[in-house]
């Protein structure tokens, strides 16, 4: 009986891990959310009943509970720094050195991308991670297991290999979607945003509960693994062979290069992609790749001589601040942004940056006038890193944070304990386009006409007073503004139209109620299939479902106890806007297609051009008759002709169709 039950535990966990791997590494899922929460109850269930049969590999680990304080953790081999060189130049030097030390053996190096992230040691016995802790100072760091196990890419058990003891160490970082995410969520409940991803994923590691921490959704690239103190492979590179090969997510971008030219090619080649990448590199790791090697050169005592981290040039300017404008966003949020003498950052003309809030202003102790520092890293917009006080030259002028909404006047209010401004005034025109806007955006109701300068004059005109007045607006009317062609006028009114059929999930999300993003939106379609059922739903009923919280749950509530609410999903209603879950709506938007643009060519067997172009489109994607170089994918059926060649010289990614089935499958 016992046994019988232990093997359908261990079915379980293996099952639930080859799923997870799916998901989090290979984005190939095939199965669907729920079905995967089934196993994981299931199995939760079965250790509840039987709590003897629990392990520390188990998936239902993964989240534990909250720890007191943090311990610290004493490295058995200390995790040392690199030397770090800032030209190509100190490089070559790099190089040169190690050609001397080898004597005249052959020599190769391994380049791999410097992740901006924290590093941390995994320590497995017998396959199993027993104990996770932060770099700290290299001999000593703060133990941080419970967390590190909240990773979707960190084994807890690995998959093929099981040495008595094994050490991983690894970078563990921040997306940059993620990151998104959690600023955005930080920013709608009022509470301090991060300055940058390294920043949050480092505060995350070391918080106290792990259900935080498993939400934020950290990940981990794993650039090392060592036996006791013996490294163990004969060459660095298939260490990481050995790390793909037990689980890991292993970055697929690195080389194997004989000499300084080849490392330059490869770094020169990732500055180039550096923006395109979903996380933060600030330049490339090289190590000697032999390991004999590297115990003969040995380390000095900061750093090993067989390794360097060759940084990118920072992307920091000083330029002068000529203004601080206040914008008021969607919530009624009143958000500094630095006006600045237009000035040159890693290939861009940058005349903003990013002042976050009333505090960072202080905190910096910025004047109007000041020369400032500004830093630019990846997609992100650009941040006042400081003040270059040398430069003053007393005509700077302090900055006094607005009292009242800058756009209608009313009071600007910052609750105690909350580190945002809002207007109080519920009809202030900016929030008004900001909603419209957001109702209009991609991840919503997908009205792509519907830009900045037409809600502001729509808006203005009072011809839009809320988000259902879209749905009675006429040609004629859009035609009548000024700089409005007829042409575009016909296709906003047939974008607005179709955006009725868009479905539950995504007007959920677009009417923009508080806490209430994507992923609840998606439980709250999914749950209730109806905007009426939900409306009508009690706090309890709300918070009885398992993914939602009691703020989430009082927030719907109290939403649809607004009268002006109701009255606003009644007029949506008359207009035809779609409020229930019809089948069309079944295909949940995914996180694949959001945003990517497919071209479809050739003849495929199973789905005609519109059905698969709809299959794109209800997952968030958009299809487009041409290839170019924004194109994400071309899903190429047979007798693909000219736009298939044209993808591959410009190097877009092709599906074919049994590939693209699986994507939508
Ligand atoms: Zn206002």
């Amino acid at each position: 009986m016992s046994s019988k039950i232990q093997s359908e535990i261990e079915g379980l966990r293996a099952e639930i891990e080859r799923h997870n791997e799916l998901y989090y590494q290979k984005a190939e899922p095939e199965i669907s959310d729920y079905e995967f929460d089934m196993m994981l109850e299931r199995l939760r269930a079965l250790e509840a009943e039987h709590p003897e049969l629990i392990t520390p590999d188990s998936p239902t680990q993964r989240v534990g509970g909250k720890a007191d304080s943090l311990r610290p953790f004493k490295h058995t081999v200390p995790l040392m720094s690199l030397d770090n060189s800032y030209s190509l130049d100190e490089l070559k030097a790099f190089t040169e050195r190690c050609e001397k030390l080898a004597e005249g053996r052959r020599l190769e190096y391994v380049a791999e991308l410097k992740i901006d992230g924290l590093s941390v040691s995994l320590h497995y016995e017998n396959g199993i991670l027993m104990t996770a802790a932060t770099r700290g100072d290299g001999q000593t760091g703060d133990e941080v297991t419970q967390n590190a196990k909240t990773i979707r890419t960190v084994p807890l058990r690995l998959k093929t290999d099981a040495p008595q003891h094994a050490e991983v160490r690894g970078e563990v970082f921040l997306s940059r979607s993620q990151f998104a995410r959690i600023n955005a969520e930080l920013e709608m409940q009022g509470e301090k945003t991060f300055a940058n991803p390294r920043n949050c994923a480092s505060g995350t590691l070391r918080m106290l509960d792990s259900q935080i921490v498993a939400s934020r959704r950290l990940d981990m690239f794993p650039y090392d693994v060592i036996r006791g103190n013996q490294k163990m492979f004969a060459t660095h590179w298939e260490n990481f062979e050995w790390l793909d090969r037990n689980g890991f997510n292993v970055n697929p971008n690195r080389a194997l290069c004989s000499g300084f030219d080849d490392l330059v090619a490869f770094i020169n080649e990732m500055e180039t992609h550096r923006d395109a990448l979903d996380y933060e590199i600030d330049g490339v790791v090289v190590k000697v790749n032999s390991t004999a090697l590297q115990e003969e050169f040995g380390a000095t005592t900061k750093a090993p001589r067989w390794a360097i981290a060759y940084k990118y040039p920072a992307r920091k300017a000083t330029t002068k601040l000529l203004a601080i404008t206040i914008q008021v966003g969607r919530t009624g949020a009143l958000t500094p942004v630095a006006n600045l003498e237009p000035v040159l950052l890693a290939g861009s003309t940058v005349a903003r940056a990013s002042l976050h809030n009333e505090d960072e202003i202080k905190r910096l102790g910025i004047r109007i006038g000041d020369t400032v520092e500004i830093e630019k890293s990846g997609e992100i917009i650009p941040q006042v890193l400081g003040v270059v006080e040398a430069k003053r030259d007393g005509t700077e002028t302090g900055f006094e944070f607005p009292t009242v909404c800058p756009v209608c006047g009313s009071p600007a209010v910052r609750p105690e304990g909350e580190a945002v401004r809002r207007c109080t005034n519920p009809d202030c025109p900016a929030k008004l386009k900001a909603r419209i806007q957001y109702f209009a955006s991609r991840k919503a109701m997908d009205i792509e006409g519907l830009g900045e300068v037409l809600v502001e004059t729509l808006v203005d005109k009072e011809m839009v007073r809320d988000v259902a007045d879209l749905y009675s607006l006429k040609l004629e009317d859009i035609a009548a503004l000024e700089r409005m062609a007829e042409k575009s006028g016909t296709n906003l009114i047939e974008q607005i139209e179709a955006s009725k059929s868009r479905g539950l999930q995504r007007l959920l999300y677009g009417i923009d109620i508080r806490h209430v993003g994507e992923r609840y939106a998606k439980i709250l379609a999914g749950n209730f299939r109806s905007i009426d059922r939900i409306a009508a739903a009690s706090v309890e009923e709300l918070d009885d479902i398992p993914e939602i919280g009691l703020a989430v749950a009082e927030s719907v509530y109290s939403w649809f106890r607004d009268a002006k609410n109701i009255e606003l999903v009644e007029r949506l209603k008359a207009a035809g806007v779609h409020v229930e879950m019809d089948a069309s709506s079944t295909a949940a938007l995914d996180e694949r297609f959001i945003g990517k643009t497919f071209v479809l060519t050739g003849k495929l067997e199973n789905y005609t051009r519109d059905e698969a172009a709809k299959l794109i489109e209800d997952r968030g994607g958009r299809v487009s008759s041409s290839v170019s170089k924004k194109t994400d994918y071309v899903v190429a059926g047979s007798d693909a002709g000219s736009k298939l060649t044209k993808a591959e010289s410009l190097g877009v990614a092709v599906l074919n169709e049994a590939e693209f089935a699986k994507m939508v499958s």
